[in-house]
């Protein structure tokens, strides 16, 4: 995928998850803390998979809402924190965090995925929230989808019923905020 294409998904992922963050109440997260995180990017994926799993378990996302899915081909598991609504509906919030041999993969795709927690943060204590968020960190992205192909395949029908949309992150902080908008919902672009 082009730098250009990968710029886009990152403005289509944010575009669209705006209008449902925009009904919300959310605590804005200190740039310190988003800078921090973002510097511990370092080592192979397993390394990275585990320090997501710090941040999330620091952020208060642990014990039965933080679980680890072992994906089948892969080393690194999915990485999924749960935080409970009160409806029955879901909204998954995802990001991968593998990267390819070449580089550091900072931003693609560590910027996103060292954003989840953060979200997770900024979520938690808002009094208002009905849908039950699904910060999903992918395993295998670089190699086909294959985390997040794994995901849903895991799913039974109710679950992905319930499912009202998907924010995806990828390659943030290139330039202005996009948004796929030829691979997103429709409904969910629109203003
Ligand atoms: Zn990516």
């Amino acid at each position: 995928m082009s730098i250009n294409a990968l710029r886009s998904v990152a403005l289509t992922l944010i575009v669209t998850v705006l209008p449902v963050l925009a009904q919300l109440r959310f605590v804005l997260m200190s740039r310190e803390v988003v800078e921090q995180r973002l510097q511990s990017y370092k080592g192979n994926d397993s390394r990275r998979e585990a320090a997501l799993k710090t941040m999330f378990e620091s952020s208060g996302c642990r014990g039965n809402n933080l679980a680890e899915q072992a994906v089948k081909g892969l080393k690194q598991p999915n990485l999924i924190c749960v935080l409970p609504g009160s409806a029955d509906s879901t909204i998954v919030v995802g990001a991968h965090f593998d990267h390819v041999d070449a580089g550091d993969g900072v931003v693609d795709n560590w910027a996103g995925a060292s954003m989840l927690p953060s979200l997770y943060q900024s979520l938690e204590n808002q009094p208002q929230r009905r849908h039950t968020f699904l910060f999903v960190a992918f395993s295998g992205e670089e190699k086909g989808l294959v985390g997040s192909r794994f995901y849903v395949q895991s799913l039974a029908s109710p679950e992905l019923a319930k499912m009202r949309a998907m924010v995806n992150m990828d390659t943030l902080g290139l330039g202005p905020t996009e948004v796929w908008a030829s691979r997103s919902d429709p409904g969910l672009v629109r203003p």
